[in-house]
């Protein structure tokens, strides 16, 4: 009998701790962290024009920067009640995963494979693969490829899709999107590939590079969260922010304002 009470007990006690833990785990999602700090820490690129890069100031700035305010008006009622914490495009799935920040708005293409780690908004943003060439160079699109030398950016969409876009070039990847502009400037490589709305970025201040016209795939980006039940609410909330948006002319001021193609 005594032996019934005690595992009685010990149930009882194991239940109360589990609830306890559960309801716990509710109050940490990341919306309620969000609220209780009073900041929305971002993670966004430091060296993508027009989406997030540095001004003379060294302040980060750009499209997805304004978009990052927003957010923080919407759910903190200021925009400035937000952290920017710099990623690239080959270490920011885990600054997300790691908790380092609350959400990704770094010019993140949604694809299945990103799916996989990742869970994003809906689509807030569309581009397309392009090319960049020196003034004078006589490549017009990939068909002009074979044994051409390309640079790319590690991490990116573009790297996955170059080996099938151009099967006979020789493909040079770097980190940043620095040293990809300085790799056709310094004439290392040929020619250069991202998407058209950042190499648009190159041109805005350099006349001798030239983006053309041809558009290789759909790029459209996304605001990655972690893929747990602790971003459940924040996604809801976020994808909820975004519609609303998209009824107002944020997004065509966004436009007008940072990005030209
Ligand atoms: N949108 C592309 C991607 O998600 C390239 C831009 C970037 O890496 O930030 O891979």
């Amino acid at each position: 009998m005594r032996k019934i009470i005690l595992g009685f007990l010990v149930l009882i006690f194991a239940v109360t701790t589990l609830t306890a833990c559960v309801n716990f785990n509710k109050e940490q999602e990341t919306l309620d962290k969000i609220k209780s700090r009073d900041k929305l820490i971002v993670g966004v690129k430091a060296d993508s024009k027009p989406f997030g890069y540095k001004n003379e100031k060294g302040e980060i700035v750009g499209y997805d920067v304004d978009l990052a305010k927003k957010i923080a008006e919407n759910i903190l009622g200021d925009p400035n009640k937000i952290e920017l914490v710099e990623v690239t495009s080959a270490n920011r799935i885990m600054k997300l995963t790691s908790g380092e920040v609350d959400l990704l708005i770094s010019s993140f293409t949604i694809n299945p494979q990103r799916k996989k780690a990742v869970d994003f908004s809906v689509p807030y943003f569309a581009t397309g693969q392009a090319l960049m060439v020196k003034k004078g160079s006589n490549i017009r699109s990939f068909v002009d490829l074979d044994d051409k030398s390309i640079g790319v950016v590690i991490g990116t969409t573009s790297e996955q899709n170059i080996k099938e876009l151009a099967p006979r070039s020789v493909i040079k990847s770097v980190k940043t999107y620095k040293e990809l502009y300085n790799l056709l400037k310094n004439g290392e490589v040929d020619v250069i590939t991202s998407d058209a709305a950042i190499l648009r970025g190159f041109e805005q201040d350099d006349k001798e590079v030239v983006l053309l016209s041809g558009r290789y795939t759909k790029e459209y980006y996304g605001i990655a969260f972690r893929k747990e039940e602790d971003s459940e609410s924040l996604e809801q909330a976020i994808n909820g922010i975004l519609k609303k948006l998209d009824t107002t002319n944020f997004f065509v001021q966004l436009g007008k304002t940072w990005v030209t193609d």
